[in-house]
C-alpha cells in the first residue's frame, strides 16, 4: 500500500535546519529500504499566521512505502534532525495510508483553507481521526496543521512550479557560504524567464543563496524541472552534500483571495480594488504609505523599505488612480506585493495662473474664485492641467530581492493587464 508522508515545523529561526532537508533525508532512507519516492512537495502555507516558521514550509513525500515503514523511517529522521531544543519548534508528522489519487475531499479542503487563513488544531485532529491517519507530534505538535495541509495540497491546487535545493554537508552549516557569483548570474541568464528569482539584475544581487544558518546552499526556482536542474548544475560552489527537486506552490499567488475592500479582513492576503485617496508619503524608515478607498471603506497601503525600488512606483501614484492591489493585511494596513493600475489620473486641478504676470492667483474668498491682486485679473475657479505620468497601465511588483516565496512573479505571465516585471 502506498503512503503520503508529511512533516512541518522541524526548523528553527535561530538554530537553522530546514524542513525541506529533513524531507530529502526521509527520501534517502526510504530508497535505502527499497521504496520508490515519486514526488517531493514543498508547500508554502498561509504567510500571515502568527507562529510561522521561516517561510512557513511543509513537505510531503509521495511514496510506495507502506504506512508502517513510512512512519518508522520518518519518525526516526525527525528525531535525528529536528531542532527540538528551540521551544518554538514543534514538529508534526502525518502518514496517510493511500496514494495521491485518493486524497479525501476534507483533506483537500483543509489544504486550501490553510493557504488562506489560520486553521484550528481541533479541525486537524478531527480529520486525522476520521481518516485514521497516523500522526506523531513533538512538543506541542503545531506542525500537524501544516503537515496535513501539505497532504491536501496535491488535491486542491493545480498550478505548480519547481525548486531544486542544494544542501551543504553538516560540518559546513553555519559557516560562510562559497558560491561563485559570476556562475550564478551566467546560469540564471541562460534559462530566464523559465527560471526566475535566481538573481536581482537591477540590484546586482544574488537571490538564490540564503543568509540563514541552515543546510541550504542555494535554491533554484522555475517553471520546468529540467530547467531548474540545468541552472543548479551550472553553478560553481563549495561541495554539495545532496539535492532535492521539489514540486511547489511557490510563485503561484496561491495565498491571495479576491475580495472587495469592505470585505477584506486583517490576517488574510487579498487581491482587491480601490481608488487612491491620499497622496503617497514617505515616513521615517523609508516606508511609503497611501490610502485606498472603495465603497466608503478606506485602508492604508504600505510599501516597506525592504521593497526597495518598488517604493518609487508607489510614490508615483496619484489621487484618483484606480488600482488592484495584492498583499497581506496586517492590522489595518495592506502590505503591498504588487499592484495594477486600471485607470491613470491624467489631469489635476490647480490654482490658476495670472495671464498677465504669470504668478499664481490668490483666492478671492469662499466661492468668489481667484484673482491677481497686482493685475486685477480674475478666474472663476481652479483650472484643469494635464499631468505627466511616469507609470503606465498594468501590473507592477516588488523586486526579486523582496519577493515572498508564494508570490507570483509577473514574468511568469497569466495576468489580466500588461506587466512591468522586475528582473
Ligand atoms: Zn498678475
Amino acid at each position: 500500500m502506498p503512503s503520503l508522508i508529511a512533516i512541518d515545523d522541524t526548523d528553527s529561526r535561530q538554530r537553522g535546519m530546514c524542513t525541506t532537508y529533513v524531507g530529502t533525508q526521509i527520501r534517502d532512507r526510504l530508497r535505502e529500504a527499497g521504496s520508490v519516492v515519486h514526488r517531493l512537495l514543498l508547500i508554502r502555507c498561509h504567510p500571515a499566521i502568527e507562529h510561522k516558521t521561516r517561510g512557513n514550509a511543509a513537505v510531503c513525500l509521495h511514496t510506495t512505502a507502506d504506512p508502517a515503514l513510512a512512519r518508522q523511517i520518518a519518525k526516526t529522521t525527525v528525531d535525528d534532525l529536528a531542532e527540538q531544543e528551540d521551544p518554538n519548534t514543534n514538529p508534526g508528522l502525518v502518514i496517510a495510508p493511500h496514494g495521491p489519487e485518493t486524497i479525501p475531499e476534507s483533506v483537500g479542503q483543509l489544504g486550501r483553507a490553510a493557504m488562506h487563513r489560520r486553521v484550528e488544531r481541533a479541525r486537524v485532529d478531527k480529520i486525522l481521526s476520521e481518516q485514521a491517519y497516523q500522526s506523531v507530534t513533538w512538543d506541542q505538535g503545531r506542525g500537524l496543521i501544516g503537515a496535513l495541509a501539505a497532504i491536501g495540497a496535491w488535491e486542491c491546487w493545480d498550478e505548480w512550479t519547481y525548486e531544486v535545493l542544494a544542501y551543504r554537508p553538516p560540518e559546513r552549516w553555519g559557516q560562510p557560504r562559497s558560491v561563485n557569483r559570476e556562475s550564478v548570474f551566467a546560469a540564471a541568464e541562460t534559462a530566464y524567464p523559465t527560471v526566475w528569482d535566481t538573481v536581482d539584475r537591477t540590484a546586482d544581487e544574488v537571490v538564490c543563496v540564503p543568509h540563514t544558518p541552515g543546510p541550504v546552499l542555494y535554491g533554484i526556482r522555475g517553471d520546468s524541472p529540467e530547467a531548474v536542474r540545468q541552472v543548479s548544475e551550472a553553478i560553481e560552489s563549495e561541495p554539495i552534500a545532496t539535492t532535492g527537486c521539489f514540486i511547489t506552490n511557490q510563485g503561484t499567488d496561491a495565498h491571495l483571495q479576491s475580495v472587495s475592500l469592505p470585505n477584506s479582513t486583517a490576517g488574510t492576503c487579498v487581491r482587491t480594488n480601490g481608488t487612491v485617496t491620499s497622496p503617497p508619503t514617505t515616513r521615517s524608515g523609508g516606508h511609503v504609505f497611501f490610502e485606498l478607498t472603495d465603497q466608503s471603506t478606506t485602508r492604508q497601503c504600505a510599501a516597506f523599505e525592504p521593497t526597495k525600488r518598488f517604493r518609487d512606483r508607489v510614490r508615483n501614484l496619484r489621487v484618483g488612480d484606480r488600482l488592484t492591489v495584492c498583499g497581506e493585511i496586517s492590522e489595518q494596513t495592506i502590505k503591498l506585493e504588487k499592484f495594477a493600475i486600471r485607470k491613470l489620473t491624467q489631469t489635476e486641478l490647480v490654482v490658476p495662473t495670472c495671464p498677465e504676470c504669470g504668478r499664481s492667483m490668490e483666492s478671492a474668498g469662499a466661492g468668489q474664485g481667484y484673482r491677481c491682486r497686482d493685475c486685477g485679473t480674475q478666474a472663476p475657479g481652479k483650472e484643469t492641467q494635464s499631468v505627466d505620468r511616469t507609470l503606465d497601465r498594468g501590473w507592477y511588483e516588488v523586486p526579486p530581492v523582496a519577493r515572498r516565496h508564494v508570490a507570483k512573479p509577473l514574468v511568469r505571465g497569466g495576468f489580466d493587464a500588461p506587466v512591468h516585471p522586475e528582473q
